[in-house]
């Protein structure tokens, strides 16, 4: 397949360029380093089926001449609640125009569409775990809101898309994605954790911890995205990981696993912070024949040995 991937070097975008450069696949890769990182992409660069463009999914993209395309993966959006305030007006963009521009692009080609979505779209939930059913409790003008109503009007876009002029679209509601390549600085409990705890500072637990969120390893997630994408299927599918644990919980196995003697220290809870999350992952199971296979402990093995070899000794 040729597959453009938009938001190639963020987290999940570089683990799937890599993911469809090894198995034949040709990719072009577009990013514009808003949260994604050049350094993500050591290593697939030079690679000869890959392509890099440098661009904003919202503005114009200067494909390559006579490029064409079998499918569009639309993974570019900041994600991560620290960048909610700081980047709010690009998310709503990313989620809007970018989304609407990548759509045509996909319709252009006759290429099929897979737009990620998040958990997110389920806000704080009323229905435990969460299925494709439910329709959320999201507050739509909170600190969240830019992120949340974002992928649910780009969930509505595609859709419309789709009704009206036939394009291939898959929607892939995306739960907490951890993994090699996040940024130090990202903000998100697992990088956060790891970064603390390797640094010897506190750990610092938003509210008493009894929060709960289901982690994904993201070779996991890839695996779970591309099923997708193959699929024959066109609503949204949960892709996550199943296994739920208290932010305590997760605090106590960072600190087991990195040997650290860092302390706990609780500060506030952000505002609107969900107070469980967990997929119901049956859609999936059926409909991709795919679940989550890296248990949290291996998964945050490989994830704190590679933050490691990225902070100064
Ligand atoms: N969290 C925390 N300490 C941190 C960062 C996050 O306790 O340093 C909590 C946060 O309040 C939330 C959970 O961990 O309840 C997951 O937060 P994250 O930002 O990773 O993702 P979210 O699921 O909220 O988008």
């Amino acid at each position: 397949m040729r597959v453009l991937v938009a938001g190639g070097a963020g987290l999940i975008g570089s683990a799937m360029c890599a993911r469809l450069l090894d198995r034949g696949d040709s990719v072009l890769c577009v990013d514009n380093y808003v949260t994604g990182r050049a350094a993500n992409l050591d290593g697939l660069l030079g690679r000869r089926a890959m392509t890099f463009i440098e661009a904003d999914v919202c503005r114009d993209i200067a494909l390559p001449p006579g490029a064409g395309l079998d499918a569009v993966i639309n993974l570019a959006c900041p994600a991560s609640p620290v960048d909610f305030d700081r980047l709010g007006l690009e998310i709503m963009e990313a989620g809007s125009r970018g989304v609407a521009n990548l759509l045509d692009v996909a319709r252009s080609h006759g290429a099929r569409f897979l737009q990620a979505s998040t958990s997110e779209v389920y806000g704080d939930p009323e229905s435990h775990p969460q299925a494709e059913t439910y329709w959320g409790n999201v507050n739509p003008v909170g600190p969240r809101s830019v992120y949340d109503e974002a992928k649910r009007f780009g969930e509505a876009l595609t859709m419309a898309h789709h009704r009206r002029f036939g394009t291939e679209v898959r929607i892939a509601r995306i739960f907490n994605t951890y993994g090699p390549r996040m940024r130090l600085d990202d903000g998100r409990v697992v990088s956060n954790f790891v970064v603390q705890a390797l640094q010897g500072r506190p750990i610092t637990i938003y509210g008493d911890g009894s929060q709960t969120r289901s982690f994904c390893y993201v070779d996991d997630e890839v695996g779970g995205l591309i099923a997708l994408l193959e699929s024959d299927f066109t609503g949204p599918v949960n892709v996550g990981d199943d296994r739920e644990r208290t932010v305590r919980d997760m605090a106590e196995t960072v600190l087991e696993l990195t040997g650290s003697e860092s302390e706990i220290v609780y500060v506030d809870l952000p505002v609107d912070d969900p107070t469980r999350r967990r997929p119901d992952l049956t859609l999936a199971r059926r409909v991709l024949g795919w679940q989550p296979s890296t248990s949290l402990e291996d998964g945050l093995k490989l994830t704190i040995g590679w933050f490691r070899a990225q902070l100064p000794a």
